[in-house]
């Protein structure tokens, strides 16, 4: 078998819709055998909740019954709560945001990385948000869940670097899936798509297959020495303070 995730087994959440489907896709045609879960029912897909305990750590059992171990956690199911206000939502909104988006990972962490130990080690990659670093992408428990994850593979990283697994996330910026669609939705009938990219310096969006690829490469052995990152994939959006420079003719081309 060929590919730049020949002979590895594995767990990508949130995978009928968006980000999670494309890598899961991916790493499957990158020679990965794929347990490909969400809660959604969908074409191979097996039906898991990522905060439940007892469902990260069946399908953790999955991979080593059936396919005799596991080397990549991919924990990317995550839900946006909307962009609502402070004053919109309670705890009990708060308390299932964190659930999904942070509690997830966490379990991911924690129950993918004694079945990695025994492979001699392992990628866990929790799907993060430019949201997590600062405000103006998300609501508020939104925002801070996908903080939380960024510190979460710095601190799961540095406990479990000498098992050789390493824990690293991505934060996406805007990018068209599943939970993204009614904002382009929107924009695409007011006849307003084009601006739905135009604070971010490649000017667009981006595209599911984008995050596959930084997630590929971190789940294979090519990120061997890249831990406890959170790699930033988003055309450039968090790199400045809003100004469009094109607007004052100070772009160089
Ligand atoms: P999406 O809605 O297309 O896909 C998310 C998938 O997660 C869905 O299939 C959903 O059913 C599944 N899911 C939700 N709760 C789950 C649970 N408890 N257990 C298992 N599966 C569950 O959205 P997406 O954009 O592909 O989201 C993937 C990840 O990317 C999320 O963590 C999201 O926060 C993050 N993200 C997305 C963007 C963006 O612009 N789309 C930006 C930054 C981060």
């Amino acid at each position: 078998m060929s590919g730049r995730l020949a002979g590895k087994v594995a767990i990508v959440t949130g995978a009928a819709s968006g980000i999670g489907k494309a890598s899961a896709a991916l790493f499957a045609a990158e020679g990965a055998t794929v347990i490909a879960a969400d809660v959604e029912s969908a074409d191979g897909i097996i039906g898991a909740d990522a905060g439940s305990e007892e469902d990260v750590i069946g399908l953790v059992e999955l991979a080593r019954r059936e396919h005799g171990g596991l080397d990549v956690f991919f924990a990317n199911a995550g839900i946006s709560g909307g962009l609502a206000s402070i004053f919109e939502q309670s705890p009990e909104d708060w308390q299932e945001i964190l659930r999904v988006n942070l509690i997830g990972p966490f379990l991911a962490v924690k129950h993918a990385a004694p079945a990695m130990k025994k492979r001699g080690g392992g990628s866990i990659i929790a799907t993060a948000s430019v949201a997590g670093i600062r405000a103006g992408a998300g609501g508020p428990a939104y925002s801070a869940s996908k903080a939380g994850v960024i510190n979460l593979v710095k601190v799961a990283a540095t406990q479990l670097a000498t098992a050789n697994i390493r824990v690293n996330a991505i934060c996406p910026g805007l990018i068209e899936t599943g939970m993204t669609g009614p904002i382009y939705d929107m924009a695409r009938a007011a006849g307003k798509e084009e601006r739905l990219g135009h604070l971010n310096p490649l000017k667009r969006g981006g595209e599911p297959i984008e995050i596959a690829n930084a997630a590929l490469f971190l789940a294979s052995d090519e990120s061997s020495y890249v831990n406890g990152h959170a790699m930033v994939v988003d055309g450039g959006l968090s790199i400045s303070h809003p100004f469009n420079y094109q607007d004052y003719g100070k772009t160089a081309f």
